[in-house]
C-alpha cells in the first residue's frame, strides 16, 4: 500500500480523490484502488462465501421416509399429514435442486417444477405450527412464523404483506439467498376469508385484498421488504428477496367448513342425502376425506389463492389418548423438560402420576384448545414449585397426583434423606 503521492489518484472504485479524503491506496497499472473500498470488498467476499457453505443443495436432501421418522419424535398422531408433508416437502426442495440444474439437451427441457404450497386445515392447537416447524428443523433451513390477521391492504391499520419476509430474513440472520429457501408458516388464514360478518373499520370488510397481497408473494414474486417492518414508504431502502422458491404453509381451523363439505354432499347426491344426514355423527375425518377446493373457496378463500395452495392436508382433533401421548412421548415434552431442569436445579425428581397425566388430558379436552392447554395447564402447576425450590437444598423428590390437578391441591414434595432424620 502506498502513501498518496504528487498527483491527485483516484479511486477508481468509488471514484473519490483519495487525497482529499485522506485515503490510503493500491495503485494498480491502470486502476486504484482505496482502502474503504478494499475492506468493502473483503466483507462482500465473505458474506459471499458463507452463504455458499450454508447452502441447501450442499446438504443431502432426506428423503421422505426419513422425513416422516423425524416428525414422529415430535408430532404424536397426525399421521397422514406428517404423510402428505413429508413428500410435499421433499419434493420441494427437490425441485429447487432441479430447476437450477442445467438441463439443457435432455427430455426434460422444457419442463419446469411448478411450486406447491401447503394448506393445513386443522382445530387449535391440533399441531399445524409445530409440524411447519419441526420441518424447517429437520431440513435446516430458515423458519417463521407469520399471522394472516396482523397483515392489511394499503390504507388500513397494519403491516404490508411484505413484513412477512422480513421474520425470515431475520430468521436466515440477514442472509437473502438463504431466506429464499426457507419455509413460512402463515397462521389464522381462515380469518382473512371473505365473510360479511367481518366487519371491521380498522381492516378491510372482505378480506379479499388481503388474500391478492398475500397470492403474490406466496405465487412467487420479487418482493421489497421494508426493513423495519410495517409499512414501506417513499424513499426508504427496501431489501429485494425473491420468494419463488419460499415454501408457504397456511394454517387455520376452518370452523364452519365441515358443514359447507356436507351440504355440498347432501345436495349433490339426490338420494343420499339422507344417508348423510343419518350418519351425522360420521367421524371428522371421513367428512373431511371429500373436501374439495370448491368447499374452500365456498368458505371465503378466492380460487387463486386456493389454486396456490394445491396440497391440502386435514389434521384430526386430538383425542384423549392423544393428549396422554403427548404429554410423556415426544422427543422434548414439556414433561422431559421440567424433569430436566428440576434435575439440574440439585438432582430433584419430578414425578407425575399416571392418573395426573390423564387429568390433564382430559381438562384441557375440556378447555377445546387441543395440546395447547396441556402446556398452560403444567407451566401453572410448575410456577409455584420453579418459584420455591431454588431458594431450598433439601428437596429430593416432587409428585404431582391427580387431586394436585381436580382439586388444586399442594403438590408432595419428598426431602433428602438427611433432612427426615435430621
Ligand atoms: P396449531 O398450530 O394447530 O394451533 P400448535 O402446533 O401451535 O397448534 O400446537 C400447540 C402446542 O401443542 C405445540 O407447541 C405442541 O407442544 C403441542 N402439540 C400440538 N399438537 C401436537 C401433536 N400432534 N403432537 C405433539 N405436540 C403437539
Amino acid at each position: 500500500m502506498k502513501k498518496n503521492q504528487n498527483y491527485n489518484a483516484i479511486c477508481s472504485f468509488c471514484g473519490r480523490e483519495v487525497e482529499d479524503f485522506n485515503l490510503k491506496y493500491i495503485r494498480g497499472p491502470k486502476a486504484n484502488i482505496c482502502s474503504d473500498c478494499v475492506l468493502r470488498s473483503f466483507e462482500a467476499i465473505t458474506r459471499s462465501e458463507k452463504m455458499s457453505s450454508n447452502d441447501i443443495f450442499d446438504i443431502k436432501l432426506p428423503a421422505p421416509i426419513e422425513i416422516k421418522n423425524f416428525l414422529d419424535q415430535y408430532v404424536i398422531g397426525q399421521e397422514h399429514a406428517k404423510k402428505v408433508l413429508s413428500v410435499a416437502v421433499y419434493n420441494h426442495y427437490k425441485r429447487i435442486k432441479y430447476n437450477s440444474q442445467n438441463n439443457k439437451n435432455s427430455e426434460f427441457d422444457d419442463i419446469e417444477l411448478e411450486k406447491s404450497n401447503i394448506l393445513l386445515i386443522g382445530p387449535t392447537g391440533s399441531g399445524k405450527t409445530m409440524l411447519a416447524r419441526t420441518l424447517a428443523k429437520k431440513l435446516n433451513v430458515p423458519f417463521a412464523i407469520a399471522d394472516a390477521t396482523t397483515v392489511t391492504e394499503a390504507g388500513y391499520v397494519g403491516d404490508d404483506v411484505e413484513t412477512i419476509l422480513l421474520k425470515l430474513i431475520h430468521a436466515a440472520d440477514g442472509n437473502i439467498a438463504l431466506a429464499e429457501k426457507g419455509i413460512i408458516y402463515i397462521d389464522e388464514i381462515d380469518k382473512i376469508a371473505k365473510k360479511s360478518e367481518n366487519v371491521s373499520i380498522t381492516r378491510d370488510v372482505s378480506g379479499e385484498g388481503v388474500q391478492q397481497a398475500l397470492l403474490k408473494i406466496i405465487e412467487g414474486t420479487i418482493a421489497d421488504v421494508p426493513p423495519q417492518g410495517g409499512r414501506k414508504h417513499p424513499h426508504q431502502d427496501l431489501i429485494k428477496i425473491n420468494t419463488n422458491n419460499i415454501l408457504f404453509i397456511c394454517g387455520g381451523a376452518f370452523v364452519g367448513l365441515d358443514k359447507i363439505i356436507e351440504s355440498r354432499i347432501s345436495s349433490k347426491k339426490i338420494g343420499f342425502g339422507s344417508d348423510v344426514k343419518a350418519n351425522k355423527e360420521q367421524a371428522y375425518d371421513e367428512l373431511f376425506k371429500e373436501l374439495h377446493p370448491e368447499d374452500i373457496i365456498k368458505y371465503g378463500m378466492i380460487p387463486e389463492f386456493v389454486g396456490r395452495l394445491p396440497i391440502v392436508s386435514i389434521l384430526k382433533p386430538l383425542t384423549e389418548e392423544d393428549l396422554i401421548r403427548i404429554i410423556k412421548e415426544p422427543k422434548n415434552s414439556i414433561i422431559k423438560q421440567f424433569k430436566w431442569v428440576l434435575h439440574l436445579e440439585d438432582n430433584i425428581q419430578l414425578d407425575f402420576k399416571e392418573e395426573a397425566i390423564e387429568a390433564i388430558a382430559k381438562t384441557a379436552i375440556k378447555q377445546k384448545t387441543g395440546a395447547r392447554g396441556i402446556r398452560t395447564i403444567i407451566e401453572k402447576i410448575m410456577l409455584d414449585i420453579m418459584y420455591d425450590i431454588p431458594s431450598q437444598n433439601n428437596i429430593e423428590k416432587i409428585i404431582i397426583d391427580k387431586d394436585v390437578i381436580e382439586k388444586g391441591k399442594p403438590v408432595v414434595l419428598i426431602k433428602k434423606e438427611k433432612e427426615k432424620t435430621a
